[in-house]
């Protein structure tokens, strides 16, 4: 058992940076961290929405958000709109955030449900504060709703990626980190044990104690090295490409992310201050590179400002995220497609475990193995969410479609479907990253009503609950009436 003394971090993405960022803000009195990227390889230059425990993430690491927002060309993502998922011409949103007013033991949806089915004509959306502001473009920071206890605004950002990487180098190298701007040549290991010992770069060799590897799609210690092996889900997530291209702005600054999907996949528009990012997701089977590059040209909100580029990947994840002493974080250990904006949370979280787990006095399989399950966990119930959206839809108008409306889902998602479709119910288990109404929303969103309620709504009188709906929507109109709208939020901060 060595003790961990230096920390060796492969590659200089999100991935790599954010791990840099973290661990050094924790660990950073304890440990000698190392970052070894190669700006000659780059980084993949996606990966531009996220979701809320960013500002977790953020708050850990102590940045000021007006700063950040500034240096990142970031915007405020409220949410998802769903287009043409159901069917086309159907939209809805996955709203960040709360629905309506809880009750003890009984979501509001339960409300929402009951209503439905007595014939009530208010979409469940009218009683989202997020959804409510999306769709007017408004924002500002508001925790509650004023004069009550209900919660406000939850909400995550799109940035720049290549800017945000930066933002994250600087942090980490002004607060300790030692960088080097070289490519990793060889990666050597011990004969006896197979542990790496060093990385060979032009005219160097760094040793260390602890590796991450945090190059991206090469995954070159945690694959290429060590052969850690791969668990594909192509066959839940069909999708095996993107084109990617960025836009110029349009002058409606949308607080959200768009979701729009074709005949063979799915197309994003994630809104910066000052451009759009765009992409196609698609099935390779059904639709050829070229093919997709001309549908996302001729689907761009605005004049392109790049050339579009073509990326492959695979879905699923490394069989162990952590091997001997390499740990790998980001692309390298894994992906499942940018739906929900998942990914780049999922670095966050690798850090925080592995900042939980840290093996000060050296690594023993126990804690590898606990590591190791955790990871499976969390990335199978992030799994489960996608393949929903898939897997619910009423298309039939595509080869791509029917595949994924006749496909085979994993026992764990057949489950919860079944069990929301009878009894209405969603389980939140293991901690897992989306909580129940972000499932609520996805089943209802596209189309799956449930049989069933809670009957502790049934405490309420139809008069009482035609009241609870009508004052809530008073309040959401009322609240959203007095926000700014999202572009003067973001003049505000540019401002000061
Ligand atoms: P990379 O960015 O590829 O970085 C790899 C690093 O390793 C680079 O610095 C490279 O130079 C270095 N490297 C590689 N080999 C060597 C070598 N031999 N020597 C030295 N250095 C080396 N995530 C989200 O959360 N939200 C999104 O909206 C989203 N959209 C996406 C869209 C697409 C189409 C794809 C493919 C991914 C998307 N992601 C998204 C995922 C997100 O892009 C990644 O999780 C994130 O960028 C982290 O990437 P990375 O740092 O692991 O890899």
């Amino acid at each position: 058992m060595k003790p961990i003394k230096h920390v060796v971090i492969a590659g200089g993405g999100t991935a790599g940076w954010i791990t840099a960022a973290l661990l050094n803000k924790v660990l950073g009195k304890v440990i000698k961290i190392t970052l070894i990227e190669s700006s000659t390889i780059g980084t993949i230059g996606v990966g531009e929405a996220t979701i809320p425990p960013i500002i977790q993430l953020n708050n850990a690491l102590a940045i000021n958000e007006q700063e950040f927002i500034n240096a990142t060309n970031a915007s405020i993502k409220l949410g998802i709109e769903f287009e043409n998922w159901k069917t086309t011409s159907h939209s809805y949103m996955h709203a960040f955030g709360s629905f309506g007013k809880d009750f003890p033991f009984c979501d509001f949806y339960n409300f929402w449900v009951k209503g439905k089915i007595t014939g009530c004509e208010d979409s469940l959306w009218d009683f989202s504060l997020n959804y409510q502001a999306a769709k007017r473009h408004k924002f500002a920071p508001l925790n509650t709703i004023p004069n009550t206890q209900l919660p406000g605004l939850s909400y995550a950002y799109h940035f720049d990626a290549t800017r945000y990487a930066e933002y994250l180098k600087k942090l980490a190298t002004s607060r300790g980190v030692l960088h080097i701007d070289a490519k990793i040549e060889q990666v050597n290991q011990c004969p006896h044990s197979g542990n790496i010992t060093s990385l060979t770069l032009d005219d160097t060799q760094i040793n260390g104690d602890l590796f991450i590897d945090c190059t991206g799609q090469r995954a070159l210690l945690i694959e290429q090295t060590l052969n850690t092996g791969f668990v594909d889900w192509s066959h839940y997530l069909p999708c095996d490409s993107a084109v990617a291209v960025q836009s110029q702005g349009t002058d409606s600054l949308k607080p959200y992310t768009r979701s729009i999907a074709h005949s063979a996949g799915w197309q994003w528009q994630i809104p910066l201050q000052s451009r759009i990012g765009n992409g196609l997701v698609y099935c390779s089977r059904y639709l050829s590179d070229d093919a997709a590059t001309q549908l996302l040209l001729k689907n761009l909100p605005a004049e392109p400002i790049t050339a579009p580029r073509v990326i492959k990947f695979k879905t699923g994840r490394r069989l162990k995220q952590w091997h001997k002493n390499v740990v790998s974080v980001g692309l390298a250990s894994g992906f499942l497609e940018p739906l929900e904006s998942t990914s780049i949370h999922l670095i966050q979280s690798a850090v925080t475990r592995l900042i939980k787990l840290f093996p000060h006095h050296g690594i023993s399989e126990t804690l590898v193995t606990e590591f190791n399950k955790q990871s499976v966990i969390e990335i199978e119930h992030i799994r489960d969410f996608i393949i929903l959206h898939y897997k619910l839809t009423a298309r039939e108008d595509s080869a791509f479609w029917r595949q994924c409306k006749q496909m085979d889902i994993p026992h764990s998602l057949a489950h919860k479907l079944k069990l929301f479709k009878e009894t209405g119910k969603v389980v939140r288990e293991n901690d897992e990253l989306f909580a129940e109404v972000a499932w609520q929303q996805v089943f209802i969103g596209q189309g799956l009503i449930p049989d069933d309620y809670n009957s502790i709504v049934d405490s309420l009188s139809s008069e009482q609950l035609n009241d609870l709906f009508s004052t809530l929507k008073t309040l959401i109109t009322s609240t959203v009436d007095q926000l700014p709208t999202h572009k003067d939020f973001l003049a505000k901060i540019k401002k000061a």
